[in-house]
């Protein structure tokens, strides 16, 4: 039988995608060859990616409305440098959140001012920040939407009136919200999407080409848009698996159905977190909590032997936390289903009646 996978990144994908995507590294399209033994340029990769891209703007309901979608290379993190390059003419915004944020913030400094427009650092991360003013003139605001490694996740997105960027790595596809309000959304595929190795970017073009630097070609968003996705050869095994993911989500009824999931597995392991005297989350406001990402600990150290035994045996994998956050991080993926999460339940409502 399967884990239980509560991995962080990369972490569960759908069963039945692994099955398919297996079978494609075999015998892709019945041409007696492997996927990853043919070339980009055939027409069964460029249907892969173009689909894949068409399906990416289709959940998030931005199909004809000006937005092109990218798979990349160099994970999240090159977008951080990559959304500089191309948009940060002389002062960008920041809101930070997290390591993550932290870590975009320090790419873009290498290309400009950067303002942190609010932060939560001081207080390790625990808590979204809300009533701060956004300065004008900023090239753009950059916000990232889920905290993987706090565990906190932002509800109501900044209005601006300069182009909004966010990175959602870890909440892509996993909740409904108005995707026109951003200019630029990136995420890596080792969460809601895929294998490590690919990024998807999806980009509002009247936005592009503001900058005046010149950019390097693998840098420039607008080479990427004009060679469909394909100025050079892109990860073909994590775009083919993304493509799967996202048909796999297209049959269960798109990200509106997702979400009533998701909603009912946050639910559920934060009713126990806050019921259970062992067990005490680690985010400060209830209304911040992650749906993707739970971040909690043990009230009590005394118990870590036996409730580490005790997750173990039951199959559960990837609950320990982050170092920078300590405790055990849940980690509830589109793709993990509400009979994991009560294995979890059951778990912690054991260890309270052992304690
Ligand atoms: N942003 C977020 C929110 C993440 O969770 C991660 C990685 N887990 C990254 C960026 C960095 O992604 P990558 O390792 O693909 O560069």
């Amino acid at each position: 039988m399967k884990k239980h996978n509560f991995s962080a990144g990369p972490c569960i994908l759908p069963q039945s995608v692994l099955q398919k995507a297996s079978e494609a590294v075999l015998n892709f399209d019945g041409l007696d060859l492997s996927l990853i033994e043919i070339s980009h340029r055939s027409k069964n990769f460029v249907n892969v990616m173009d689909r894949a891209r068409e399906l990416a703007l289709e959940h998030l309901g931005l199909q004809n409305k000006g937005y092109q979608a990218l798979f990349l290379q160099g994970g999240a993190s090159m977008e951080f440098l990559m959304v500089a390059f191309n948009f940060l003419e002389t002062r960008a915004g920041y809101i930070n959140t997290g390591t993550w944020s932290d870590k975009a913030i320090k790419e873009a400094k290498l290309f400009g001012d950067v303002v942190e427009v609010a932060s939560s650092k001081g207080a390790n991360f625990n808590y979204i920040p809300k009533d701060y003013q956004i300065p004008s003139g900023l090239d753009y605001l950059h916000c990232t939407s889920n905290n993987t490694i706090f565990g906190t996740q932002i509800n109501n997105f900044p209005e601006t009136d300069c182009p909004l960027i966010c990175d959602m790595s870890s909440d892509i596809f996993s909740r409904v919200l108005d995707f026109s309000k951003f200019d630029l959304i990136y995420a890596g595929a080792q969460k809601n999407m895929g294998p490590a190795g690919t990024t998807l970017v999806v980009v509002k073009e009247e936005v592009l080409g503001q900058v005046s630097r010149k950019i390097p070609s693998m840098m420039d968003y607008k080479v990427h848009i004009s060679k469909d996705s394909m100025f050079n050869t892109p990860a073909v095994f994590p775009v083919y698996v993304s493509m799967l993911t996202l048909e796999w989500l297209k049959e269960l009824g798109g990200v509106a159905t997702i979400e009533k999931n998701n909603n009912k597995k946050a639910e559920l392991l934060y009713n126990e977190i806050d019921r259970n005297p062992l067990f005490k989350g680690f985010v400060a406001n209830k209304e911040d909590r992650s749906k993707m990402n739970a971040t909690f600990s043990l009230v009590n150290e005394d118990h870590k032997l036996d409730f580490d035994t005790l997750w173990t045996e039951a199959g559960i994998n990837g609950l320990n936390g982050h170092r920078s956050v300590g405790g055990y991080r849940a980690s509830m993926y589109n793709a993990l289903s509400i009979e994991s999460v009560q294995v979890l339940v059951d778990v912690m409502k054991e260890i309270e009646k052992k304690a």
